[in-house]
């Protein structure tokens, strides 16, 4: 799209990774060929195949979910806690050495700006395994019990917004508390995760701890419902959320759900606009909206509406949409033709529901799937833009008048992962983060991570934490329990 200014092109190169024509399933420490019909992965910014992937069968998991068994008995489980650390520190180092590479594949695969996958995805998952490696043989002190014990086998299913991330979200403390694992990544994004299964037999991880089963739907409940898994991590949509609680329900198996979201990001009068404005386009725009906490629903107060949304206008008017190679580019592709058609149709329900549609002027590449960064202004709290999750760059702008109007809209919501505030005042902030039925609150600021910072969410957006020290009880059992 044109804008603002005119850059010249910044390609990053590709030429530091190495793609293989297809990959197997990771197992018991090495790559095998899997047993269902493998799947094609593509780079949603211009429709190139990239690879074919195997697909993990119930069989192909049944290994899995074995070899997982086996290494937690015999190695990884009676291992010293000092030494299972050093091999987290090992992970952490090795992803940052390989950093430039993993950045250039997730981009390739997922669609995501370079900039971000090289600044945010990259960065944060090895400093997860670093937060994690600190905890591996101090968990006694962990306040969940003065000998806390690991669950098991983790099985565990991550989806597509964030695919190395996830992974580490996912892999890090499990590790970190004596668990092992068998991963199921996205069928859309399953390349870092396969490159990660490297960076283990490069650690010298022992062979079963991570176990990485690539596939689509059938292969997560393959990994979610097999009789020997102790534990169930999984993050996506709320409707595969509960068709897995329904699943785990009645059985020993302990579970953390990782939900949708439909977060108020609330910005009163005394705020600064500029500040607020460049807070809300992170909350939206970052990850192309493909973010479960994103800031989707903009709380507006009234007497500001006309200034904020005139600032944002012209803030989104820079935006640089396009190639995600590209150093310089804001937004990428969406990552699949299904999601485009998900965006799409919402996008449609908000038109004909009787909400403005404002969008920038400028093209879209020819391939690809791609959306222009999307405003939507009269938009009631009845809308389906305003109550469904998009996980797209769209955004739904309301007013409010009083505090208590703010607090009461942005919780008219089935989910509950984040939101946002932004005002000069502290004592406002204090109180009405208070109120806010959200995992996460940020002030003055939006989608920051750490791994030191628990993360989760209230109602639809599912339930247990993940990072911090809170994070941990997800995968221990304190004596008392199980
Ligand atoms: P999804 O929930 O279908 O997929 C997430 C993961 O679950 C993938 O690895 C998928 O293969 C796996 N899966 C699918 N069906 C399963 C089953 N029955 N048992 C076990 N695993 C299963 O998500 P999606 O279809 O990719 O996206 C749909 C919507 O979900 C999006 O539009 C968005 O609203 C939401 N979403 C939320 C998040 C989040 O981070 N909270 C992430 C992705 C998608
Ligand atoms: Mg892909």
């Amino acid at each position: 799209m044109t804008s603002l200014f005119e850059y010249a092109p910044a390609p990053e190169s590709r030429s530091i990774v190495d793609i293989r024509p297809s990959y197997g399933l990771f197992v018991d420490g090495e790559f095998v060929d899997g047993t269902g019909t493998p799947l094609k992965t593509v780079n949603p910014a211009t429709e190139e195949v990239l690879s074919e992937v195997a697909t993990g069968s119930e069989e192909d998991v049944d290994r899995a979910v074995r070899a997982a068994r086996r290494a937690f008995v015999k190695t990884w489980g009676p291992m010293r806690p000092a030494d299972r650390g050093k091999y987290l520190f090992r992970i952490a180092r090795l992803l940052q050495e390989r950093a430039r590479e993993f950045a250039v594949l997730e981009t390739l695969d997922n669609g995501k700006p370079i900039r971000e996958s090289r600044d945010v995805d990259v960065p944060l998952a090895a400093a997860h395994f670093f937060y994690h490696a600190g905890w591996a043989d101090k968990l006694e002190h962990a306040g969940l019990g003065p000998a806390p014990r690991p669950l098991g086998v983790a099985g565990q299913v991550i989806p597509w917004n964030f695919p190395l991330l996830m992974l580490a979200w996912k892999v890090a403390p499990a590790l970190a508390t004596g668990n092992t694992v068998v991963l199921k990544p996205a069928e859309t994004t399953p390349l870092t995760a396969l490159l990660f299964a490297e960076i283990c037999q490069q650690a010298d991880l022992p062979p079963g701890v991570v176990n990485i089963v690539t596939g689509a739907g059938e292969t997560g409940r393959a990994v979610i419902s097999h009789p020997d898994v102790d534990k169930v991590a999984f993050t996506g949509s709320t409707e595969v959320g509960r068709s897995i609680a329904r699943a785990v329900a009645g059985t020993e198996k302990r579970l953390t759900l990782e939900l949708g979201g439909k977060a108020a990001n609330i910005v009163f009068d005394d705020a600064p606009i500029d500040q607020a404005v460049e807070g809300i386009v992170r909350g939206i725009f970052f990850n192309q909206g493909h973010v479960c906490c994103a800031g989707s629903r903009l709380l507006v107060q009234e007497s500001v509406h006309d200034e904020v949304v005139a600032s944002l206008q012209r803030r989104i008017g820079t935006l640089r949409v396009g190639d995600p190679m590209d150093k310089n580019t804001d937004l990428g592709a969406i990552n699949s033709a299904e999601q485009l058609a998900r965006i799409r149709e919402l996008a449609a329900f908000g038109e004909t529901e009787g909400a403005t549609c404002w969008q920038p002027e400028g093209e879209l590449p020819d391939r690809g799937f791609w959306f222009k960064p999307t405003v939507f202004t009269d938009v009631s709290p009845a809308h389906r833009i305003a109550r469904d999750e998009v996980f797209g760059p769209v955004l739904s702008v309301m007013t409010f008048r009083t505090p208590d109007e703010a607090v009461a809209k942005a919780n008219n919501t089935t989910y509950g992962l984040s939101a946002g505030i932004w005002s000069e005042k502290g004592s406002r902030i204090l109180k009405v983060t208070d109120q806010l039925r959200a995992g996460v609150v940020w002030a003055n600021t939006f989608n920051e991570f750490d791994p030191t910072s628990p993360f989760g969410g209230y109602k639809q957006s599912g339930y247990g934490r993940e990072g911090g020290r809170q994070g941990l009880a997800a995968y221990l059992s304190s004596g008392d329990q199980k």
